[in-house]
């Protein structure tokens, strides 16, 4: 073995690296790929999969020489194979049930890395960030989703400051994705539906050691209209979404079958999925001859789903003509006719006049169901209590698992060198544990802040070179561009809001007050600026309007210079932002916010949250690790309730926020500033972490539902 690795070429080396997402969070790998070309890398989208195809093998051997890399390509495919190899994990300890069978999670996005654009916020983000954890954890798990060609889009600012959306093809063979085959071929997955079949071919990627498999329906199998069925992620009209989510969760399940994989348990990760569970219940029927009832609690006691739309507009519904033209040849199977099949999407079987909702059908497809922060929770159990009139709300069977984000995708180098110095020897492989965090509180207090000055420089200078490109391709005049190059001010206090430009996101709330905010950006002695980020969904006429509001804000004085927004925001602007910002500003109306990831991504590089009340700050906050928005009540009439959080906004920033940050020492340090950076990163880092989060997925219901334990969890952590 030691000596075949050895034979491999330096170009072997570095493509088997570029096969597996792995690179991605290794620091040292991912410096590899960029110390070969920096330049084309970043070009690139910083895919080394199209970089290797510039670099044949001489040249690359030729470019290694130079660059002096041989021993580190060595020393980093070796640990690539210790990684993989690795059998005392975390779940072979405490998961090791799931080596009977693994879990297999649905999702219908996947936000993993910047070249693979299958994501359109934070649910995506979670997904990808829950498989990678997983992969660290070393927990049996196996990821099922769509591969859309199109992606999410590209977003373009116009000069009218209207969102433009484009849709590049992405392809298979640019990314580190391989075609399933069996000896005849691609694998086809087949879905019946009373038009038809979908067909799919399989698509797998490696994410460290997690395989994640995504369906795609352009191929030659298919009618012209249903190649382009997975082209976009979330586009098309209801019946693109139905037919998707059956491919997702029917034709998820078929492929697990064609691969040999039997899943002990199936988590579905929002209601986009639920139609999963159907088709275990038909297999069940099937191979094992069981009745319909007996099948559907044989299966609801393994499949465990979380909800993440407190919203009640947000769920997927569907009337009874998609449902029968989708779901009509398995219900048929199923021995359901369409009034049953509607019952099962329905809150009351009986009730015709109610459409089907994917997220009842999942409720009571499972038997372990939670929310995705412990305010959500407690939404959540308010918004399906209907579900069960017999039980008081505090007894509905929907707990929660506060999200956390991975550690590695989000955290600076600079940061991580600090955390390896303060933190105990092998921090990293403990992360989601409380005791591991104690030590920072040694940190010196100039030594953290010289850390977050060098991010923070970094990302102003990153944040300048994507508005001058804006300008140019915008073909703005030269002295507009040359403002740009020099605008933002590395000593002001530097607020960052980015996230989806969903209305309840509010970007616009700190815009109420166009006075109060001139007077913040005008104060010389205490200068304030901000840099904002996201997309609107293309139908989202509302969502436009407030990115057109803000940029036209960014034309104008007072503003311009201290107002920015960037385009076309993706994970690799976010880690630019999270990594550099003073303070992170998190304003929905609450409590819309599920959890919010983004903060938490911004607490382990040191910066500071000033939050609304709402998801996973609610339970977060403790007085003096970041700034809370408002006292957490909320006000049913949604105008008086955006005036007040808008209100209660500058107050904070002007009684709390900017003193804080302007009062310095005789060293120019903010020393109360900075016992918040230490306090948030101590109280915080371990436990909005998704280590922490998948290690309880494991044990409150992964393990509960491989065992078939039909628990219902009212209080998890
Ligand atoms: C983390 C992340 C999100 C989620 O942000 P929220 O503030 O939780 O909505 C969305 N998009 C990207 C690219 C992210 O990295």
């Amino acid at each position: 073995m030691e000596e075949k690795v050895a034979q491999l070429s330096i170009h072997q080396k570095l493509s088997k690296l570029a096969a597996n997402l792995w690179w991605s969070w290794d620091p040292e790998v991912t410096e590899v790929f960029r110390l070969i070309d920096r330049q084309r890398f970043d070009e690139l989208n910083h895919n080394p999969v199209l970089l290797l195809k510039e670099y044949p093998p001489d040249r690359l051997e030729q470019r290694a020489r130079e660059a002096v890399l041989h021993s580190r390509v060595h020393w980093a495919y070796r640990r690539f194979s210790e990684y993989l190899e690795s059998s005392t994990t975390w779940g072979a300890t405490h998961a090791a049930i799931l080596g009977q069978g693994p879990v297999a999670y649905f999702s219908a996005e996947f936000g993993l890395h910047e070249s693979l654009p299958i994501y359109s916020g934070g649910l995506g983000v979670l997904a990808g960030d829950h498989l990678k954890s997983a992969s660290d954890l070393g927990l049996q798990l196996i990821g099922i989703g769509l591969f859309y060609h199109e992606g999410y889009f590209v977003q373009a600012i116009d000069s009218h400051g209207w969102q433009q959306e484009e849709y590049p093809r992405l392809s298979a063979d640019a990314l580190p994705l391989k075609v399933v085959e069996n000896s005849a071929g691609p694998v086809i997955v087949r879905v019946d539906t009373r038009n038809g079949a979908i067909h799919a071919r399989i698509l797998h990627l490696a994410v460290g050691r997690i395989d994640l498999y995504l369906l795609d329906t352009d191929i030659p199998q298919n009618t012209p209209e249903d190649r382009k069925l997975t082209a976009r992620l979330y586009g098309g009209d209801q019946r693109t979404r139905i037919r998707q989510e059956l491919l997702l969760g029917v034709g998820g399940v078929r492929a697990l079958k064609a691969l040999g994989i039997t899943p002990n348990v199936i988590h579905m990760n929002e209601g986009h999925s639920a139609f999963a569970p159907l088709e275990v219940i038909r297999e069940r029927m099937q191979d094992d001859g069981l009745p319909f009832d007996r099948a559907l609690k044989d299966t609801a006691s393994r499949c465990v789903f979380t909800t993440h739309t407190p919203v009640p507009a947000g769920h997927d519904r569907f009337d009874a003509g998609l449902i029968d033209e989708h779901l009509g040849p398995l219900a048929d199977t199923l021995g359901l006719n369409l009034h049953g099949m509607m019952g099962l999407g329905r809150v009351d079987p009986q009730h015709d006049g109610e459409t089907f909702c994917m997220t009842v059908l999942a409720l009571k497809m499972c038997r372990i169901a939670n929310g995705v922060s412990s305010l959500h929770g407690v939404v959540s159990r308010d918004m399906w209590s209907s579900l069960w009139p017999w039980r008081s709300v505090e007894e509905i069977p929907i707990g929660h698992i506060t999200n956390g984000v991975h550690v590695p995708t989000w955290l600076a180098s600079q940061m991580r060198v600090l955390y390896d110095r303060v933190l105990p020897e092998n921090w990293f492989q403990r992360s989601g544990q409380a005791e591991v965090w104690r030590s920072f509180e040694s940190t010196t207090p100039g030594e953290l802040w010289e850390i977050h000055s060098t991010l923070k420089n970094r990302l102003i200078v990153y944040a300048r070179e994507n508005a001058v490109d804006q300008a140019r391709r915008r073909g703005e005049s030269d002295s507009v561009v040359r403002d740009l190059e020099t605008m933002f001010d590395p000593r002001a206090l530097t607020i960052g809001f980015a996230r989806r430009f969903a209305p309840y996101k509010r970007a616009d709330l700190i815009l109420k007050d166009l006075d109060f905010l001139a007077r913040l950006i005008a104060d010389v002695d205490r200068p304030v600026q901000f840099i904002f980020a996201g997309k609107a969904h293309p139908a989202d006429e509302r969502g436009k309007q407030i990115l057109q509001q803000i940029y036209r804000l960014t034309r104008e004085e007072p503003f311009r210079g201290r107002v920015l927004i960037l385009e076309n925001y993706s994970i690799d602007m976010g880690r630019k932002l999270v990594q550099g910002v003073d303070v992170w500003l998190n304003n929905p109306r609450r409590p819309l916010e599920a959890s919010g990831t983004s903060g938490q991504k911004v607490v382990l590089n040191g910066g500071l949250n000033c939050s609304v009340l709402d998801g996973w700050w609610a339970e977060a906050y403790d007085g003096k690790n970041g700034f809370a928005i408002g006292n957490g009540r909320t006000h049913s009439n949604q105008d008086l309730q955006d005036a007040r959080d808008g209100a209660d906004l500058y107050r904070v920033l002007t009684e709390e926020v900017i003193p804080l940050f302007f009062e310095r020492d005789r060293d120019d340090l903010p020393q109360q500033w900075i016992s918040r950076m230490k306090r948030a990163i101590r109280t915080l880092g371990w436990r909005f972490n998704a280590d922490r989060m998948v290690m309880d997925y494991a044990t409150h219901s992964y393990v509960p539902a491989a065992g078939g334990l039909s628990c219902s969890i009212v209080s998890m952590p």
